[in-house]
């Protein structure tokens, strides 16, 4: 039998593992930040129209340049972020946001560059830092999770990164950052700055989106995805917004029909359908406040949230919580801060399990 070890695997992989939140059977899945609400019969009977549409024609290579979903994806943008301005030409699609990242780092990154990221943060990033042959260097968020600006400036110009990411709202943390943050970084950056925007759709009212900074940022990239507050996960659609240079520099290492026709198909209809998708997102981020509230009732410490999840704690032994919680059917995310906890926000009774199995196992 071949092991791994016995492949001529690039040196720097050898002892990696692979990517592993646990994909486990249980009744209460609160460990992806998925959004809990399935598409209404009206949408699931709309999207397999929109799949026997294209079926027809799968003997053909697809839309190589997505145009028309990337002119729909332009609009949504406006109306979340009215004034943002989006045209076709300043979005750029993929398989969910990690390959549009993946891009990124593949344009604008590479062996012997640099990307720097604030942690705790999205576990994802370094590995596709790493896996693109770019160096990562760790910096680190406040006390509170949040990033002032002097210290984000101060580990800019410290190592002088390719490529920086910031995000916004925060995974694991759920904290968002002020645009003056992003500024700040924006005008000591020798490179690029990514503001991966996945939960955004989630943040309180009264937070702002880095899209507002694109006109006159040439080198700021805004990443959203349709995996969370979209409903779509399954889909894999991720997109960002930026200057039409950077599009151009993505089409230079984009696979060739890197974007299925039927991907196409689901993301067009899912958008056409937007209103309803997002219709949840209202109730989550009620859900969200309420859990936030019962939490520090119960004398627990909560970070500030502006996504669809809650990081909490502490706990000396998490594991034991985590494991608790688990033996009552209730899955959630050991991630971030050694003695911190994450919970994603599902439906009113799942959190009411959730409550109830947290609160037998403490
Ligand atoms: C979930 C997540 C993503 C990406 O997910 P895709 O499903 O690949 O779009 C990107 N960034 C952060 C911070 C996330 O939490």
């Amino acid at each position: 039998m071949t092991s791994l070890d016995d492949l001529p695997i690039r040196d720097d992989l050898r002892g990696k593992e692979p990517y592993g939140a646990p994909q486990l059977d249980v009744p209460y899945a609160l460990n992806t930040n998925e959004n809990p609400y399935p598409p209404s019969e009206r949408l699931v009977k709309a999207l397999g129209d929109a799949v026997a549409d294209v079926a027809g024609t799968l003997n053909r290579y697809p839309d190589r340049d997505a145009v028309a979903l990337r002119a729909d994806l332009a609009a949504f943008l406006d109306t979340d972020t009215p004034g943002a301005g989006l045209t076709v030409d300043r979005v750029w699609a993929a398989n969910g946001s990690n390959e549009i990242l993946l891009q990124i780092l593949q344009a604008f990154g590479g062996p012997g560059r640099t990307a720097l990221g604030f942690e705790p943060s999205y576990s994802m990033h370094p590995v596709i830092t790493e896996v693109s042959g770019t160096r990562w260097v760790n910096a680190f968020r406040d006390e509170d999770f949040g990033l002032e600006a002097a210290r984000a400036v101060a580990a800019v110009e410290e190592h002088r990164p390719d490529v920086v990411f910031l995000t916004s709202p925060n995974n694991p943390t759920g904290t968002a950052l002020t645009l003056d943050a992003i500024k700040a970084v924006l005008e000591v950056a020798p490179g690029m700055v990514v503001v991966d925007e996945a939960y955004a759709e989630f943040r309180r009212s009264g937070t702002p989106s880095a899209l507002t900074l694109l006109d006159g940022h040439p080198r700021l990239i805004v990443t959203r995805t349709m995996s969370k507050a979209f409903a779509m996960a399954g889909a894999r659609l991720g997109y960002l917004a930026a200057d039409p240079a950077v599009v151009e520099a993505l089409l230079l290492v984009r696979l060739p029909y890197h974007l299925s026709a039927v991907t196409q198909a689901v993301a067009r209809t899912a958008l056409a359908h937007g209103e309803e998708l997002l219709g949840g997102v209202e109730a989550l981020r009620r859900e969200r406040d309420d859990l936030v509230g019962w939490l520090r009732a119960e004398g627990l410490t909560v970070a500030d949230s502006d996504a669809n999840f809650v990081l909490f704690g502490t706990f000396p032994d998490r594991r034991a919580v985590w494991e608790g919680l688990l033996e009552r059917g209730v899955l959630i995310r050991e991630v971030g801060p050694p003695e911190w906890l994450r919970v994603s926000v599902g439906t009113p009774a799942e959190m009411a399990a959730f409550r109830t199995a947290l609160k037998e196992s403490l």
